[in-house]
């Protein structure tokens, strides 16, 4: 059996790639942090196949001892301080652990994979939010990156370090530079989200109003469980390489807003969503849309799910978790 190393077990894309690796046969090992983390009773619970195995992004030495403890064919790095709006708040923290988080992770396999006859195979979670102020669009592998916020700037180093790794000791690190992608196990943080949340509660009756910041910006949003297919694509190709993983079509927050608010039967939403500058960021990310040509081409990946789907999928879920937790029968909407 293969065996993988998953670090962000508990996120929304550890969560689904557990799940994929263990319907293709794989001995999943999972990295939790903390000494009594609740969301690792969470996954035991959920999804009991997974091994846990503890350790932090911000300390080497539990890194290498879960490397040697879970002896991994496949290693999957995707924590991080993953909020690009806390990010401007704990800028130091998500360096450390966005940025250089990656570095202490790929020491781990060069220390410890050294020793093994197979080298391990390295996978990191790079974000379309390197590219910042787009300098292209569509973009590309080749566009050059213009990061505007604390995280995306710890995502760059966390990708170049990447390449580094690769080239100086020729080991197989790919990085995925994937665009948005979102689903029921998206935390209700980000904002579709926290949009088809609020949809539902509103439908529910459980809350009046939606406080958002800009409504203009442009999303090129897709499904999380279609993405980790294509991250462990990367590591079974010949070469380790970089690849774009996108739907190419993007849509503004007005738009999802007005899609979540539809699919509970509210039309008139402007009555419910207020703007506030909380939730605005000192820079901004206007518009990303991703062209996925060489993730298609070389890795023949392609998204499954479209944009419509995605929000009717989590306008679905939160109805039901929303009216369960209250105790309400889910209205036929
Ligand atoms: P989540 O925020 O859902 O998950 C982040 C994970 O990182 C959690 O499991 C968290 O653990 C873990 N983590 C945080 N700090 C540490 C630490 N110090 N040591 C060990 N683990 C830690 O993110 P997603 O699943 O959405 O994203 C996965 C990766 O992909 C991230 O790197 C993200 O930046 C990147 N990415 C995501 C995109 C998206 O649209 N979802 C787009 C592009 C890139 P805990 O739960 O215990 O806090
Ligand atoms: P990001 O693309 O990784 O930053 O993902 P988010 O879901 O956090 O934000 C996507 C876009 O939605 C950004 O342009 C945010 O500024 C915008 N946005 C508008 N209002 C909100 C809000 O209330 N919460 C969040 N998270 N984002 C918001």
């Amino acid at each position: 059996m293969p065996r993988a190393l998953v670090t962000g077990i508990t996120g929304q894309d550890g969560q689904h790639l557990a799940e994929f690796l263990h319907t293709k046969g794989y001995d999943v090992f999972g990295l939790v942090k903390g000494q009594n983390n609740p969301k690792g009773d969470a996954i035991r619970k959920e999804f009991p196949f997974v091994q846990l195995v503890p350790g932090d992004l911000a300390d080497l030495t539990s890194l290498i001892q879960a490397v040697e403890v879970s002896a991994p064919d496949e290693v999957y790095n995707l924590a991080a301080i993953s909020f690009v709006a806390m990010s401007f708040n704990q800028a130091e923290l998500t360096a450390n652990l966005t940025g250089l988080g990656v570095l202490r992770m790929l020491e781990a396999v060069r220390i410890v994979g050294g020793n093994q006859a197979n080298p391990m195979r390295f996978y990191q979670a790079s974000s379309s939010e390197m590219f910042g102020k787009v300098r292209e669009t569509p973009q590309t592998e080749r566009t050059p990156f213009h990061p505007r916020s604390p995280y995306g700037c710890a995502k760059v180093f966390g990708h170049d370090i990447v390449v580094n790794y690769r080239e100086s000791y020729d080991m197989f690190a790919c990085s995925g530079i994937l665009f948005n992608h979102e689903g029921p196990r998206r935390g209700l943080e980000f904002v579709t989200r926290k949009v088809t949340n609020a949809a539902a509660r509103i439908k529910l009756g459980l809350q009046h109003e939606l406080v958002l910041g800009t409504l203009d910006t442009k999303r090129d949003w897709g499904y999380a469980g279609d993405y980790v297919k294509a991250m462990w694509l990367m590591l079974q190709q010949d070469e380790p390489d970089d690849y774009v993983v996108a739907t190419g079509v993007t849509h503004t927050i007005e738009t999802m807003v007005e899609l979540a608010f539809t699919e509970v039967g509210i039309a008139d939403w402007r009555q419910y969503v207020r703007q506030d500058p909380r939730f605005t960021r000192p820079a901004e990310v206007d518009l990303l849309i991703g062209d996925a040509s060489k993730a298609r081409d070389k890795l023949g990946w392609k998204p499954e799910v479209d944009f419509a789907d995605l929000i009717k999928m989590m306008v679905a879920h939160d109805l039901q978790w929303e009216a369960s937790k209250a105790g309400i029968t889910t209205p036929d909407v």
